[in-house]
């Protein structure tokens, strides 16, 4: 369908106009730019990388490329968990980390305006300290602004605020041919013809490369409140994630980890940082609640009940982290936990699944009934409120062909599951390219065209992350 061109000197010689200094090639790549942080869908090295600075100087870049038929695929902080800004076909990556600026925080319509580069803890951060919030929160706090939004990015706030998308008012982005077109607009609302800027969120760089983006804020809570509640059964602690909400509680956030987890990261970390044991039992599951709001007596007056509800429900206790020593350390633990098993296991696979919340009890027992047959191990964690809960398919002994073949039929196992639950493939880590076997089947024929569709109108020459999401490898050849 496409024939792309090699980057020859003379390409290098033009880039080289426009980034003096900044293009490096062939052996000087930085090795980390060829991979994201899940290497088992592949890795691969581009012939030239380029660290912008500027809008202009992406639409410059993409001038040529486009005029060459050169592959662009743009990187933010390379944290992501699909591929998706690994250039699997080679050619130009255009890493956006550089631009890093955080160029206004309105404290007056709620709203700031970034750089793409910008770590997202960054602008939580530089929120605050204004008293306003940027409320969406991965756990990785190291991925960049356009990375979120490019991927849509979830985390832990979203049961109560949504994620990114809801707070994308508007953007830059340079679309494949290097014309720049400013999209959105920092209002609250809008009903101007087809919604471009939710569009190009979580389009993972394949639409066009996002190089300023206006979000909105909120007025920070003047409370926050977290709650562990430990389970002898997982089992029970996931039966217990719908009944929350139907019991009435309101929480910004449920989150779940196994202890088997817990004792693969201190075993890592070389220490015991967290409690195994409460009520005299073993500790076989935890549930982390956030919750906020006006006044801390509003909140402890929702905790009583809570633990009243959770006693109820078979936990075997209900522990309040209220000052921030006791809240950063809970959540140094939870960070640490997916950041461990990246470092401790060879092989590691992962379905990023949403089903309905109702029944991620149910999904979790099929996942593990169906993994019986199987040599890798399972480790579990994630955002189970939203009904999206990480599985980790890990393994160090066995052979790579023989993990990637069980790891695919396990995985197919648990979408036809997800899909036949009303779920999605992919809740916040996207299609990229590790999950682009499973996007058609999932989505159907008739809407994989029409995101084809989609794809030609805003890049005809397909150069923009080829590989990803809509075409397939086998379709761009
Ligand atoms: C330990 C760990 C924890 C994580 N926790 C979460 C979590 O809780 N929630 C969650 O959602 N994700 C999580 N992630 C995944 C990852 O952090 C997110 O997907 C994040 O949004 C990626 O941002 P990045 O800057 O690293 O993007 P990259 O990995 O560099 O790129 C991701 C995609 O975005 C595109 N892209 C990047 N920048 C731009 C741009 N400026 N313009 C156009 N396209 C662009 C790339 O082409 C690629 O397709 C986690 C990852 C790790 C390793």
């Amino acid at each position: 369908m496409t024939t792309y061109n090699q980057v020859t000197p003379e390409i290098i010689a033009m880039l080289e106009k426009i980034t003096p200094g900044r293009v490096v090639f062939g052996e000087e790549i930085n090795p980390d730019y060829g991979r994201d942080e899940m290497p088992i869908y592949g890795t691969n090295m581009p012939a030239v990388t380029i660290d912008i600075l500027s809008t202009e100087e992406a639409s410059e870049i993409m001038k040529i490329c486009y005029a060459n038929n050169i592959p662009v695929t743009t990187r933010g902080a390379g944290t992501g968990l699909c591929g998706g800004s690994v250039p699997m076909m080679g050619g130009v990556v255009v890493c956006t980390a550089k631009m890093n600026k955080i160029l206004k925080i309105d404290t007056e319509y709620f709203s700031a305006i970034v750089q793409p580069g910008v770590f997202v803890g960054d602008l939580k951060d530089a929120a605050l300290e204004q008293g306003l919030c940027y409320m969406p929160d991965p756990v990785q706090k190291f991925g960049s602004i356009g990375g979120n939004v490019s991927t849509n990015a979830g985390g832990m706030r979203a049961i109560k605020y949504g994620t990114t998308k809801e707070f994308v008012r508007a953007m830059t982005v340079v679309l494949a041919d290097g014309e720049i077109l400013k999209i959105g607009a920092n209002v609250s609302k809008t009903s101007m013809g087809y919604n471009m800027t939710q569009l190009i969120t979580g389009s993972e760089g394949t639409l066009g490369i996002i190089t300023e983006l206006t979000l909105k804020l909120i007025k920070a809570p003047k409370a926050e409140l977290v709650v562990v509640v430990p389970f002898d059964s997982v089992d029970k602690a996931l039966e217990s994630v719908p009944k929350v909400y139907t019991a009435g509680f309101r929480p910004a956030g449920l989150e779940f980890f196994e202890s088997t987890m817990l004792q693969m990261t201190e075993k890592h970390h070389g220490k015991s940082i967290y409690f195994k044991e409460a009520a005299g039992a073993a500790i076989d599951g935890y549930i982390i609640l956030v919750f906020d709001g006006d006044s801390m007596d509003e909140l402890e007056s929702e905790i009583e009940a809570l633990t009243e509800f959770f006693l109820g429900e078979g936990a075997l206790d209900v522990m309040i982290a209220d000052t921030p020593a006791l809240k950063d350390e809970l959540w140094w633990v939870y960070n640490a936990l997916m950041e461990a098993m990246l470092e401790e296991y060879r092989l590691i696979d992962e379905s990023d699944v949403v089903v309905p919340a109702t029944r991620i009890a149910e999904f979790k027992r099929y996942m593990e009934d169906e993994a019986a047959q199987y040599d890798f191990d399972i480790y579990y964690l994630g955002h189970v409120g939203d009904g999206n809960l990480h599985s980790f398919g890990v393994s160090n002994d066995m052979d790579d062909a023989e993990f990637k073949r069980q790891m695919h039929l396990w995985m197919v196992a648990l979408h036809e599951k997800a899909k036949e639950m009303g779920g999605v493939l992919t809740g916040e880590h996207g299609v990229g390219f590790g999950k682009i076997e499973y996007f058609r089947d999932f989505i159907g024929e008739r809407n994989a065209a029409i995101q084809k569709g989609i794809k030609l109108a805003f890049d005809p020459k397909l150069i923009l992350n080829p590989g990803k999401v809509t075409f397939t490898f086998d379709e761009l050849a």
